[in-house]
């Protein structure tokens, strides 16, 4: 909740609105576990405030380290709304999503989800197998922030985790807010990426409303084969992202990159590097070369490194500045969707 939200909740209770205020200081920068914890604020009050509210956090219950430091956490999910905007009770099965976070020399980034499953079905993504199961609320795509251990070694958020966050916008936009309002978190919004597979008047009210950096998933492209590795195509190509792009300014307080999975005989040949250059002609931005993590049952394997070079070199010899994300995790099935499936299959076995 925003500070105002905040006032609304003390006062609805018969306290003074500066309650509110307090409340946000215990949260967002004390980040307290209780509303027993809020000692400012008097211990009838602080009674009645936890008779109808809590903080919302809640720990991870499992974790995978990998031996390059990065850690996967699964986290439970506490609310999902099977229509955006609505907001209710898990319930049924428990739900969970999946935080990895990635330590590098100096940075610490954290990648959250936003959604628990996900509705685009992108070919060689595990957490598309799931089907889509809730729209995640801001608190708990915070609190994958909150109740992360290394929570105060962060530098950077991206929302690159399972979900696709245009889907699920409110709530992200809502998250973003808090992480980067002064009452908040007070995070630069360029500490912040926000990936999407372009879902254009999403993206566009995004581009709008926040200052944060994005990353477009590209993956090819050709319309014909785009569309068989993301869905989403067919609705909306790649071409017309890109031409909404244009409309905004890239080269001074924000960054737009372009996701590029690389998988190997497929995606990784001349005429695809070409084709980048012709649909990303006019566009300040970067594009990030990722290797493949396999998983089960899809009949796509990675490019090697080899073959990943010299596109990257192609690239960038035709103005477009490309980079290989270095691989992380793999031997923690870095790749998103495989803990919770897992977690998923284990959970329904037991019911
Ligand atoms: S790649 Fe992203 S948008 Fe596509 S299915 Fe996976 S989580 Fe959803």
């Amino acid at each position: 909740m925003t500070p105002a939200e905040l006032k609304a909740v003390a006062k609805s209770l018969g306290m003074p609105g500066f309650t509110g205020d307090q409340m946000a200081k215990w949260m967002y920068e004390q980040h307290v576990r209780s509303i027993d914890e809020m000692t400012n604020i008097s211990k009838a009050n602080r009674a009645r405030l936890a008779e109808k509210y809590e903080i919302g956090c809640a720990d991870p219950i499992d974790a995978q380290l990998s031996k390059d430091g990065t850690i996967k956490y699964l986290f439970p999910v506490r609310t999902t709304a099977y229509k955006e905007g609505e907001e209710a009770p898990a319930k049924r099965q428990p739900k969970f999503v999946e935080t990895v976070y990635i330590p590098d020399d100096d940075r610490a980034t954290l990648c959250v989800s936003c959604e628990v499953g996900c509705k685009m079905n992108c070919l060689f993504c595990q957490t598309g197998k799931q089907g889509f199961e809730g729209y995640l609320s801001a608190a708990d795509i915070l609190n994958q922030i909150y109740s992360l251990p290394e929570r105060e070694k962060l530098t950077n958020i991206v929302f690159m985790g399972q979900g696709e966050p245009m889907d699920n916008l409110d709530n992200v936009l809502r998250s973003t807010e808090i992480l980067t309002a002064p009452y908040g978190y007070a995070w630069s919004p360029k500490r912040i990426t926000v990936s999407t597979i372009g879902i254009k008047d999403k993206l566009r009210q995004f581009l709008e409303e926040s200052s944060c950096h994005v990353a477009v998933s590209l993956h090819s492209p050709i319309h014909e084969q785009r569309a068989e590795l993301m869905p989403i195509e067919r609705i909306t190509p790649i071409e017309e992202i890109a031409d909404l792009l244009r409309n905004y300014d890239f080269s001074h307080q924000r960054r737009l990159s372009f996701e590029y999975i690389m998988f190997g005989g497929v995606n990784d040949s001349l005429t695809h590097a070409r084709q980048i250059v012709k649909l990303l002609q006019g566009l300040f931005c970067r594009v990030n070369l990722i290797r493949f993590h396999k998983i089960p049952n899809v009949n796509l394997h990675p490019t090697d490194d080899k073959k990943m070079e010299s596109f990257r070199d192609y690239l960038t010899a035709h103005g477009i500045f490309a980079t290989i994300r270095a691989s992380r995790g793999q031997d923690i099935d870095a790749a998103c969707g495989l803990l919770s499936t897992s977690k998923k299959t284990a959970e329904e076995g037991r019911r």
